[in-house]
């Protein structure tokens, strides 16, 4: 017997030497079995037994045993434990399995034979490619890329300086034309498993070269965001791992929401674990921002990349608010999905879906900025009346970030005839609305036709819905399928219903969203109109709502409550900012508590008819976005219907604005809104101009201010897109109140989320300040043209030179009305640049030594501009050729990275550009000039060079 140390943390049994111990052992207990050893049992023994091995442990006492045991045996029954859980799977080593087929010969990492089929059909682990056969899938290890230092195992390799990381090798399956880093030779092979790769920095090696290489991994492109398994090596009292280790200079932690952009997040989440150490890479849909952030908390600086929508970027920063690490972190965007008004202002545009620019996103997040974002509380006071709404009642029991409203309640599946009924209300009232003040036939014909065909898409939906009602609600053999009937529409009953797809509700949803969008544009019109003359009766549907919407919530509460069983840590708990303010028109105090947090915007009134429309923000927080369609299909009726029926206008008589404490008397406006960012509901500029005024200052995420704005109608929204409007401009603040009065509630939307605020007080208050990763566009430019100058000049042969004789020689009239051709186009290229080098100084900066050299070369060649010349030398014609081939490649470079010209100067130089590397290929007749200077070579090298870069969208040809 050996004495060890062993500790049990969630579904691993960890052992060494002793407690102080840098490397410990594991075994995963999974699938294990705990037995004693024999009947009799005098030393106090006992064997588990996993899927992988066999482990004999003696006790000092029966009772000391019999606690292992029963401790062992515990972890079977782990599944409450959830995030733990997660935690300890996360760490465990194993591979991540998913069948596919190979187009080349693909041999099994286990066994070593060859994947069978044509194919070679097999598993591949999705984070380290090993390979295996089916049946030997669980003959292999878990030694799927380290996590940990633990993982590591015999192979870390210690010395005076402490631990350093080893490459970490897989053997065979390389790409096509893999080379040996070490002897630059062609490596792999097609016949057997030969040969290995590097998981962390990607070095490719002979078996015989191997022991040439160096030991310790350099970590490859990514160096800088890896956090190396060497530096997670501890793990708290409540099993979560801690990262601390100065050895990582930026660590960079990867929060991913997998179901952004209709689950694109999935494979942004697969390709960063192939890139990073998968232990730096949550899916926020597991486990929320929790995990990672209390994995990196011990670091003294981080980063965040929060892939997502604007949505996750407000969940992670309220998780930040929590555990207050706002000091430590910068956070960084990588937008999915739509609607990313954050990502956008921060510089990340408004959509990125390309996972294979993983790379290149890393290397812009390296270059980042910080800039500081406001984060604004929305205080608000409900005033206590007789007669509340119940509608508003639903809404308190909730305390999480952002809030849940109303109109969210996940789908009840026996509100299925409800909801076809108010959808069906709906098409109905618009239709008889239409018809009633619509004098022009055209027009009503089209309207009736789309509302015919949006019945037809939503009966289909609801089908599909109930489908997969049934597929939920009759697990097999158990409920009798009594709500068939009802929900079933004309699918025959009583046969095995197929389960549908995801894909496909979400397309049918989609197609009905599309159609339903367009009736309410047209409806909306005709309901405006209609408004003036007559009130339309408020369809009361509030009971229905209450039933979902309880049962929703106490479904949400019961969540929360795991949530907050898992987080031990006494700094997780939520404080709740309170505040004492004074009512306007008493000297009554109220108290105001924190609703919810402002990232973006708060909108008042019509404003809220953006977000309560259609809106994909659901999908951003997993106790929403349980089932997306439903939650769309009620959000848009109700949303629209509420709207319809009752537009804001005259929203200055039922609320009162105070900017700083001071009233302001509020022209007749449909809506408020109060802007943080200039970068309104899908990328509108409501504020209109980005520059300082007499009136205003530049508006600004980090100055603590607000900008306040009147919302008239959707005119003013939909020109605001075209043109910069500014009469509606209220105030730049440092506060805002609002009050609403009356005894009736006001639709109110922070970020999106919309809900009905009852009358009361809402107060916009100050809150904190995020750091914010943003891309600073020219520092990326000016490093990439200095990168790619360096890459063009070491890749440029030396000058050509013609031979003294060749050099005396006169060009032919043919060749001398070609090249004075080329210097006629270079000559206009030197003009428009000088063009754009009055506005534009980095044009100038780079442009002016090829544009003088050149402009020299032309003038000395020919003196006099418009008459061709009678006689040039070949010498003359090199040097014309040459300098105007250098002036080529700048500009062309330039234009490439600029990327900020407009669209007229830039579509004249680009065509100038064309004529010229026309004329430059063009010399290629010429027998003494083209050999020697490898014009052609060089354009096309340059234009492939530059089509890299604009993703194809440069015209040159
Ligand atoms: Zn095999
Ligand atoms: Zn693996
Ligand atoms: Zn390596
Ligand atoms: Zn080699």
């Amino acid at each position: 017997w050996k004495r060890r140390y062993f500790k049990l943390r969630g579904r691993t049994l960890y052992y060494a030497k002793d407690s102080k111990s840098l490397i410990f052992d594991e075994v995963d207990l999974s699938d294990a079995s705990v037995a004693e050893t024999s009947t009799k049992n005098v030393n106090n023994s006992f064997t588990v037994i996993t899927p992988f091995r066999k482990l004999m442990l003696c006790a000092e006492s029966r009772k000391e045993m019999e606690d292992w045991i029963s401790a062992l045996k515990s972890v079977q029954k782990w599944e409450s434990y959830e995030a733990s859980q997660f935690n300890m799977e996360h760490f465990s080593g194993m591979h991540n399995w998913y069948a596919c087929s190979h187009a080349r010969p693909t041999f099994c990492n286990v066994c070593r034979e060859a994947l069978p089929g044509v194919t070679s059909h097999g598993l591949s682990c999705e984070v380290c490619k090993f390979k295996a056969h089916k049946r030997c899938a669980v003959r292999s290890t878990n030694n799927c890329k380290w996590t940990t230092l633990a993982s590591i195992g015999n192979d870390i390799i210690e010395d005076e300086d402490g631990v350093s990381m080893p490459h970490q090798w897989l053997e065979g399956n390389l790409p096509v034309s893999a080379k040996c880093v070490v002897c630059d030779r062609a490596c792999g092979s097609v016949r057997r498993l030969q040969d290995w790769r590097c998981l962390w920095c990607k070095a490719i090696v002979h078996s015989s070269c191997k022991e040439q290489l160096g030991k310790i991994c350099p970590l490859g492109q990514c160096k800088v965001s890896i956090i190396p398994p060497t530096a997670l090596n501890s793990i708290d009292s409540d099993g979560f791992w801690k990262a601390m280790s100065p050895s990582c200079s930026s660590p960079l932690l990867v929060l991913v929401n997998s179901k952004s952009g209709d689950n694109q997040g999935v494979k942004f989440l697969r390709k960063f674990r192939q890139l990073l150490n998968p232990a730096q890479v949550f899916d926020l849909m597991n486990g929320g921002p929790q995990l990672g952030l209390r994995l990196f908390q011990k670091f003294e600086t981080f980063r965040i990349l929060v892939c997502g929508g604007d949505g996750s970027v407000g969940w992670v920063l309220s998780e930040l608010d929590k555990m207050q690490l706002h000091k430590q972190c910068q956070l960084g965007v990588l937008p999915l999905g739509t609607g990313n008004d954050l990502a956008r202002v921060l510089g990340w545009g408004g959509l990125c879906d390309d996972d294979a620019q993983l790379l290149q996103i890393l290397e812009k997040l390296e270059r980042a900025t910080t800039k500081m974002l406001d984060r604004w509380s929305i205080m608000t006071y409900e005033v206590p009346t007789k007669n509340t709404p119940v509608i508003i009642k639903e809404e308190e029991p909730l305390d999480c970030p952002l809030q849940v409203h109303f109109l969210y309640f996940a789908w009840s599946y026996n509100s299925n005839e409800f909801l076809c009924g108010t959808v069906n209300d709906f098409v109905a009232e618009v239709g008889k609305a239409y018809e009633r003040v619509t004098e022009n036939k055209e027009e009503a014909d089209a309207m009736a036709k789309k509302c015919a065909m949006l019945n037809e898409k939503l009966d289909s939906l609801v089908r599909a819905l109930g489908e997969e009602a049934d597929a939920q609600l009759v697990p097999p053999g158990s409920q009798p399928p009594e709500q068939e009937g009802e929900a079933g529409g004309p699918d025959a009953p009583g046969m095995p219903r197929p389960f549908r797809s995801r894909e496909q509700l979400m397309l049918r949803a989609n197609s009905l969203k599309k159609a339903l969008r367009q009736i309410i544009e047209q409806a909306e019109k005709v309901v405006d109109e209609q408004n003036r003359h007559t009130q339309v009766q408020r369809m009361s549907s509030s009971s229905s709502i209450k039933r979902g919407s309880s049962e929703d919530l106490k479904e949400a509460e019961s969540r929360l409550n795991t949530v907050s069983l898992t987080s031990t840590a006494p700094a997780v708990l939520e404080k709740t900012n309170s505040c004492n303010i004074l009512a306007p028109s008493s000297d009554e105090s109220v108290q105001c508590t924190e609703k919810c947090v402002m990232n973006n915007y708060f909108g008042i009134g019509l404003d809220a008819k953006i977000s309560l429309e259609f809106n994909n923000k659901r999908d951003e927080h997993p106790k929403k976005c349980s089932s997306r369609t439903k939650n769309m299909m009620w959000y848009g009726v109700l949303g629209t219907k509420e709207l319809l029926q009752k537009t804001y206008k005259n929203l200055e008589q039922r609320v009162q604005l105070e900017c700083d404490g001071v009233p302001i008397s509020l022209p007749s406006l449909q809506g408020l809104a109060v802007l943080n960012i200039p970068s309104y509901a899908g990328g509108i500029n409501f504020w209109g101009g980005t520059k300082e005024d007499n009136n205003f200052g530049a508006p600004s995420f980090d100055d603590k201010k607000l900008e306040v704005v009147a919302v008239f109608g959707s005119m003013q929204m939909a020109m605001s897109r075209v043109i910069n409007i500014q009469h509606h401009r209220i105030a730049q603040c440092r506060q805002v109140k609002i009050t609403i009065k009356g005894d009736e509630g006001v639709p109110v939307q922070v970020d999106g989320e919309a809900w009905v605020q009852p009358p009361g007080i809402v107060q916009i208050l100050h809150k904190n300040r995020a750091q914010m990763l943003t891309r600073d566009r020219n520092f990326e430019s000016t490093l990439k043209l200095w990168e790619d100058k360096r890459k063009y000049e070491s890749c440029r042969s030396a000058r050509p030179r013609l031979n003294s004789q060749q050099s005396m020689e006169y060009l032919t009239e043919e060749e001398c009305a070609q090249v004075h051709q080329l210097g006629l186009v270079a000559d206009s290229l030197i003009n428009r640049i000088r063009e754009v080098a009055t506005t534009h100084k980095v044009v100038e900066q780079e442009l002016a030594h090829a544009v003088n050299a050149s402009a020299a070369v032309l003038s000395e060649a020919f003196p006099s501009k418009p008459s061709s010349p009678e006689c040039l030398s070949r010498s003359t014609a090199v040097e014309i050729v040459n300098s105007s081939k250098h002036l080529f490649v700048h500009v062309c470079m330039l234009v490439c990275v600029l990327q900020q010209l407009e669209a007229p100067q830039e579509e004249e130089l680009l065509s100038t550009l064309n004529s010229l590397s026309a004329e430059l290929i063009k010399l290629e007749d010429i027998h003494w000039i083209c050999p020697s200077m490898h014009c052609t070579e060089e354009v096309r090298v340059v234009i492939s060079m530059i089509k890299q870069h604009s993703n194809n969208t440069w015209p040159l040809t």
